[in-house]
């Protein structure tokens, strides 16, 4: 018998979720998260994974994955502090390191885990962390975890993150002051003013934190938004994820040799929680390889994000101010917005609705994320999809 009180609570706030429209139902896929996907034997254009470069079921990394299965086994069998650390983990930071162009690299078993690491590893209580207001899930956990004094800014406001800045360096109050920042907003796909931010971080002596999941593998040829801006030796923190570019599972701080000497001796996931699986870490290795051998998969990513970004504005879609293949298409209205998204559905196009809370109200978005792996003709139907549910709904 379950705790009454639990039952209560647990009922009364799935009812909450579904009356407010909150509540999601999860589909399964029937195979891989490709250009396009299964769902409940229907074949549908998917344009909703992070899988940006396609590499989540290339066969080199499959090929690797298989290799380092026969050679170390399924799980690591320890945390990397004991054991657990294989040779592939090894090559995977070296390689990590020179993807990022750092002198050195920390792998976690995913970029949420990485949040969850680095930032207490630094920061704590006496501390204080400035942070973009609409920073990742993660950024936030981790911060909260750190016990150092939240201060959040307006998003990409520089005056007031200066002005936040200064006023915490003169109070005097704080030991450490970090700045922490996503590299790229996933909602509406802008860039972090990373120059700006490391000029007032020199200014306040701030400390660097890029979170750069939906950077990786996009911009800077591959290296980030950091490298983007040409900023490689002067951010001290560059997060990264192996899940949504690299196509696997991970994730990863890349910066100075002693820092990174600091996290593997202090940062909790690292030192309590079991090894990423070798298989994972090989195919993670084969993904970087492919991205430092050639900017192929980058530049069709980029030529397939114009060419839907474009398609949709010429449909009289508003596609808000995106920089980078993430591609919003505002719909409005929170309901409006979730039909449109299902007649999508209906139509074969797998894309997800975004709507209050999770963005402001009456910004109700598709969120659009075309990938490398997208054939025109992929992209040419689904934008033909579109155009005709715009015209059922009756949107302007
Ligand atoms: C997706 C994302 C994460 C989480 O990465 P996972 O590897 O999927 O755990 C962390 N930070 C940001 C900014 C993200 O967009």
């Amino acid at each position: 018998m379950s705790s009454p009180s639990l039952t209560r609570f647990v009922r009364s706030s799935l009812e909450e979720l579904k009356q407010n429209g909150l509540f999601n139902q999860i589909d399964a896929l029937q195979g891989g998260n490709g250009p396009t996907i299964r769902i409940k034997d229907r074949s549908l254009i998917n344009l909703s994974s992070n899988n940006y470069l396609g590499l989540a079921s290339d066969e080199r990394l499959i090929a690797a994955a298989e290799k380092a299965l026969r050679q170390y086994g399924v799980g690591a069998g320890a945390v990397r502090t004991i054991n657990g650390t294989m040779e592939i983990h090894g090559e995977l930071e070296a390689k990590l390191a020179r993807f990022k162009q750092t002198e050195s690299a920390i792998a976690y078993q995913s970029g949420f885990n990485c949040n969850m690491a680095a930032i207490s590893a630094v920061m704590d209580a006496g501390d204080a962390i400035l942070s973009d207001e609409l920073n990742h899930a993660s950024i936030i956990d981790g911060c909260r975890l750190s016990k150092a004094k939240v201060i959040r800014y307006k998003h990409s406001d520089m005056e007031e993150l200066e002005r936040v800045a200064r006023a915490a360096r003169e109070s005097g109050q704080y030991a450490k002051i970090m700045v922490i920042t996503d590299g790229v907003f996933s909602m509406d796909g802008d860039i972090a003013k990373l120059p700006e931010i490391v000029a007032i971080a020199e200014r306040y002596d701030l400390i660097t934190y890029v979170d750069d999941a939906h950077g990786s593998g996009v911009l800077g040829e591959g290296a980030g938004t950091v490298k983007h801006f040409g900023l490689s030796d002067r951010v001290d923190f560059q997060i990264g994820t192996l899940s949504k570019a690299i196509g696997v599972v991970g994730g990863y701080v890349a910066g100075k040799q002693e820092l990174i000497e600091w996290l593997k001796a202090r940062s909790r996931p690292f030192l309590f929680s079991t090894a990423t699986p070798p298989a994972i870490a090989a195919a993670c290795v084969a993904a970087l390889d492919i991205l430092m051998d050639s900017t192929e998969l980058q530049a069709r990513l980029w030529r397939n994000a114009e060419y839907f970004r474009q398609g949709l504005e010429q449909l009289g879609f508003r596609t808000g101010h995106t920089e980078t293949p993430i591609i919003p298409c505002i719909i409005g209205e929170e309901k409006q917005t979730q039909r449109f998204s299902r007649e999508l559905l209906a139509e074969g196009v797998y894309a997800k609705a975004i709507v209050f809370p999770t963005v402001p109200k009456g910004l109700g978005r598709i969120r659009n994320m075309p990938t490398a792996a997208h054939t025109t003709a992929m992209l040419d139907e689904a934008l033909a999809v579109y155009g005709k549910v715009k015209k059922r709904i009756g949107l302007e």
